[in-house]
């Protein structure tokens, strides 16, 4: 079926459609009602319908496909690759679901894994999926203050952990901050589960409390779980934001819309049928790690591959050989990644057989035409850019090669996905704009399957930050839009950080962008400073490419005329500064936010998923020395 007919069905008829597209799981009882939205903005998919997570991932391929790769957990830090078959996946879930059963753990306790990309975080997340326990994964590179505060969210009855992790050749220890986390946090669990991998050494245990995973393993091994059945709406998993306008949000996701999203996506956005290898850079940690290297590729009965490192090492063509290797034909990654290859020579691109890649889709933050057209150019493949949000679970927008490939318009990740019904409004009156104005992306209920049903504990929250702006009629994303006449989208920014120069309201993203043409530029990052005369002005950070010789001041000259040609002299950066590294978040998201309250001397509010407090030093060291 073509893009447009199976959008419109989507939004004409939503429940219809949806009906249509729950087939593509196992269900053990068949809903009794597609949507109850009689609770707005709270609604509901698949009422009375129960089903599991895990069975659709794992149970319901092992006869069909029992033989065939299910997860590839290749670690380029240690040099170990794990091949599983499903059947390999089944008994490793099954006996991580017994040692579960076996500490106390059961339906609708909570679970925290705090783990690097490694085998044995899909098998707990799988096995407490299995089991009915809801999953907190927590990204293995937070400290121990961020670890602390998840804990007392959730108050877990197991935290799962392994001895470290390890990033660029380094050892990073992370049982060291799980017992201070836990000397912080208020919410004590019953039990520290630990997956040993041999690489801290000195890692110690508390009596009582610590359990080594592979001697509970060499108990239950072999031993078979019977999957509990959910009722669609129950909790699957609680996920945080990325924290990046303030303090992160816990979206709790429900099971039998989010199995029907996984199941329909990977096939119509991914293009994904059973047996094909899909490869998702992502750490599991986050919202794509959750949902493409999890469980979508699983529902759909292809093969994942888990990466644990970075792009360029041990050397840049690591991820190009791996696609050779296994045949990738879709990869999903982030434009940071991207950035980061780009630094290096684009001849690694051309290294290794990627006859079998057909896609590379990237999400998480907008995609610089630059760093487009250099990754489409040296991979031969197209680039899919797609929109979400943690709260969505699944792409909002993007384009659906699965179904057929519309043309790839740089700068925009694309169309609505299905059951999004978007529009770009106008913040003040709330008025949907006409194409080509600027405004805020809203999302009319009822979100489709898939996206968030609540945050966690905290039911005010989910209404106040998400359904208040205009009304509870829209949902609204907190970003900042444009149109064009075929609903192409294109992401300009968070409203928060949208700059106001004198009446003109710029996003971030249009200056960054342009910022980004300059050759030097490796990175740009753009934010409104108070301006008595203008109201704001906007100052630039950023960071050049390896071998400039330039003179800087040349280059910020470069730069900033190049902002006046395309964007017109209102958008001017006041100032450039160049630097050597930017404030990001943990998943390689700009922290705005840090940089306007260093130039303004205000407070930047939660900084705790800041990735390195470095970078901010750095930029403090930039001020001082002027632009
Ligand atoms: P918080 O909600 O805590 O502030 P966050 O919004 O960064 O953090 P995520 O859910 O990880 O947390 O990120 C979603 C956001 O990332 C989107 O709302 C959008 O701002 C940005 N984003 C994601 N994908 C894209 C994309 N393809 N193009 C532009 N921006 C994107
Ligand atoms: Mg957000």
């Amino acid at each position: 079926m073509r893009y447009e007919e199976f959008y419109r069905q989507s939004v004409e008829q939503p429940e219809l459609f949806w009906a249509e597209q729950a087939r593509r799981i196992h269900w053990h009882t068949p809903p009794r009602q597609i949507l109850d939205a009689s609770r707005p903005p709270f609604r509901q998919w698949f009422v009375g319908g129960t089903t599991n997570l895990c069975y659709n991932a794992v149970d319901r391929h092992v006869s069909e496909r029992g033989g065939q790769l299910a997860l590839v957990a290749i670690s380029a830090e240690t040099g170990i690759t794990r091949e599983l078959t499903y059947r390999d996946l089944y008994r490793e879930v099954n006996t991580f679901a017994a040692v579960l059963a076996s500490l106390g753990v059961g339906h609708g306790d909570r679970v925290v894994i705090y783990m690097p990309n490694i085998a044995e975080a899909v098998f707990a997340m799988l096995a407490c999926s299995r089991i009915g326990a809801i999953h907190s994964v927590v990204f293995g590179g937070f400290a121990a203050h961020n670890l602390a505060l998840r804990i007392d969210d959730a108050k877990p009855k197991l935290l799962i952990a392994t001895d470290a992790g390890m990033r660029g050749g380094k050892v990073f220890p992370y049982k060291p901050l799980v017992d201070a986390a836990l000397d912080e946090a208020r919410h004590q669990p019953a039990h520290v589960l630990l997956v040993d991998r041999g690489l801290d050494v000195q890692m110690t245990r508390v009596a009582g409390r610590d359990l080594d995973y592979a001697s509970l393993r060499a108990s239950y091994e072999g031993t078979e779980v019977p999957v509990t059945w959910l009722e669609s709406n129950e909790p699957s998993y609680l996920l945080y934001t990325s924290g990046t306008t303030g303090k992160p949000k816990g979206i709790q996701r429900y099971v039998g819309g989010y199995a029907v999203a996984m199941a329909m996506s990977i096939t119509t956005i991914f293009d994904i049928a059973p047996g094909q290898v899909m490869f998702s850079t992502s750490d599991v940690g986050w919202a794509v790690g959750h949902s493409y290297n999890v469980y979508a590729p699983l529902i759909g009965g292809a093969t994942s591959l888990l990466y644990e490192g970075l792009p360029a090492h041990p050397d840049p063509g690591i991820w190009w050989r791996l696609c050779e290797r296994y045949g990738v034909r879709a990869m999903f990654s982030s434009p940071t990644a991207l950035r980061v290859l780009k630094k290096q020579d684009a001849s690694w691109l051309k290294k290794y057989d990627l006859s079998r890649l057909k896609w590379l889709f990237v999400a998480g933050e907008p995609l610089d035409e630059p760093t487009a057209h250099w990754i489409t150019d040296g991979l031969g493949v197209p680039v899919i850019d797609n929109y979400w949000q943690t709260e969505t679970g699944w792409p909002a927008i993007t384009l659906m090669p699965g179904l057929d490939l519309k043309p790839v318009k740089f700068g925009s990740p694309g169309l609505p996905s299905p059951g999004y019904r978007m529009k770009v409004i106008d913040e003040g009156t709330g008025e949907e704009l006409p194409p080509h104005q600027k405004g805020v992306l809203v999302f009319v209920p009822p979100l489709p399957p898939g996206c968030l049903s609540t945050v966690w504990g905290d039911d005010d929250r989910y209404v106040s930050s998400y359904f208040s702006h205009f009304n509870e009629l829209l949902y609204s994303s907190l970003d900042w839009a444009i149109r064009d006449e075929h609903g192409y989208t294109t992401i300009l920014g968070r409203t928060d950080d949208v700059i106001n120069v004198a009446g003109h309201r710029l996003g971030t993203r249009e200056i960054e962008e342009s910022v980004s043409t300059h050759p030097a530029c490796a990175e740009a990052a753009v934010v409104g400073v108070h301006d008595d005369l203008k109201g704001q002005v906007p100052v630039v950070f950023a960071t050049l490419k390896q071998g400039v010789t330039e003179e800087l001041r040349v280059v910020a000259k470069a730069m900033q005329q190049r902002v006046v040609e395309q964007l017109g002299g209102v958008a001017k950066p006041a100032r450039i500064y160049v630097v050597n590294a930017l404030p990001k978040t943990r998943s390689g998201k700009l922290l705005r936010r840090s940089l306007q309250a260093l130039v303004q001397h205000t407070d930047p509010g939660d900084l705790s998923t800041l990735d390195d407090p470095g970078a901010l030093d750095e930029v403090r060291r930039a001020l001082e020395r002027g632009p």
